[in-house]
């Protein structure tokens, strides 16, 4: 079929709307006919050359929709059903789906998803000159239609707004996993945020969510810092005018339970771990994705101190039971993932997204169709 879509030409040049041809889904597949979807930082990397995936490629991986059609061995969905697509499809067969742990899906693993094709390799984006397009982490939501793995549409209540609960694709969801399913913080602890754009304010509101004592917001531009305040930072650092770790210290009595990564800086990673040292079993997440083949170090002696230091992909996220969840939660009024989205725009403006995104000026922005 026929369908408009944004393509990512060249390496830091603006995406081009173009009609391209959309291939049926193949038998475990779902054919999805797109509202929203999220615009996301892993898209402004790969437009700066920060990933592998391949141009030309058709962005996008935070959609969310309306099932159009469905494979014939699909189970989980049918036409008609409102879904949001996750950038963590798995195989549900092998041994980490099998230990509840999808995101490190052996048999469709996340590196898999950056290099430009669905989960078994093909493709099912062309131009109408018959040149294959990339898909972006298996999804290509920058469309008007998209085809994605049955176990990446994940089923959703039909009154939740799609153009807010698409963030939940992506961005949302790694957020709040990493502070519900990986850290699993404690009520009444302290939590250290560095990075305040969307998954650091997602982190943010789990955080208060779960009844964290002391949430410190942790960024060098005042008006992230202002977001943070909003949505439950109790505390807030400037790092372009303080020393993160010295002003953690000063503001926790020492250092702080748990503390987040979510920038991908290898110097903001050393500094987290350095935020709980001094905490006994403190913890470091570390979910922002550093350049391949950085490194960092920490003093070994402060293991004595019992510090855990982790990864977390995707927030750890059992796709078809967390997203659901986090859509109750929301709904219910308890986590406000709506406060996250400044901006909506038609997929005309992607570009002026793409930019409003990487000026600040904007939380997070949503395309709708
Ligand atoms: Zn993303
Ligand atoms: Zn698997």
């Amino acid at each position: 079929m026929k369908v408009k879509a944004a393509i990512l030409e060249e390496l830091n040049k603006p995406l081009k709307i173009e009609v391209v041809e959309l291939d049926n889904p193949k038998d475990n597949e779902v054919l999805v006919k797109m509202v929203a979807t999220g615009v996301c930082h892993s898209d402004i990397h790969c437009i700066k050359g920060d990933l592998i995936t391949p141009p030309p490629v058709v962005l996008g991986h935070e959609g969310a929709g309306i099932v159009e059609k469905v494979g014939s061995s699909v189970t989980t969905v049918q036409p008609g059903d409102r879904v949001i697509l996750t950038v963590a499809p798995y195989c549900g067969k092998c041994p980490a789906c099998l230990m509840g742990v999808p995101t490190s899906c052996e048999n469709y693993p996340q590196t898999a998803m950056l290099m430009g094709s669905m989960p078994d390799g093909t493709k099912r984006l062309k131009r109408k000159n018959g040149e294959e397009l990339s898909h972006f982490m298996a999804q290509s939501s920058f469309a008007e239609y998209a085809v994605v793995d049955e176990s990446a549409a994940i089923k959703v209540r039909g009154d939740a707004p799609l153009d807010v609960v698409c963030l939940l694709g992506c961005g949302a969801s790694t957020g709040i996993g990493a502070v519900i399913n990986r850290a699993k913080v404690k009520a009444g602890s302290s939590v250290a945020v560095y990075g305040c754009g969307g998954v650091g304010l997602a982190v943010i509101m789990a955080a208060k969510l779960v009844g964290a004592r002391q949430i410190i917001a942790v960024d060098m531009l005042a008006k992230k810092l202002k977001f943070a305040s909003e949505l439950g930072a109790t505390d807030l650092v400037n790092t372009s005018k303080d020393d993160p770790v010295a002003k953690i210290a000063e503001l926790s009595a020492g250092g702080v339970d748990y503390a987040f990564e979510a920038i991908g800086s290898t110097t903001a990673m050393t500094q987290a771990v350095h935020s709980v040292y001094s905490r006994p079993g403190g913890m470091a997440v570390i979910l922002g994705l550093a350049p391949i083949g950085a490194t960092f170090s920490i003093e070994a002696w402060r293991f004595l101190r019992e510090v855990t230091i982790t990864g977390c992909t995707v927030g750890s996220i059992r796709p078809q039971i967390d997203i659901p969840h986090y859509i109750d939660l929301f709904m219910s009024g308890r986590l406000p993932l709506d406060k996250l989205i400044s901006a909506h725009y038609p997929l005309a403006q992607i570009n002026k997204a793409i930019k409003d995104t990487i000026d600040g000026k904007i939380m997070r922005g949503v395309i709708t169709f």
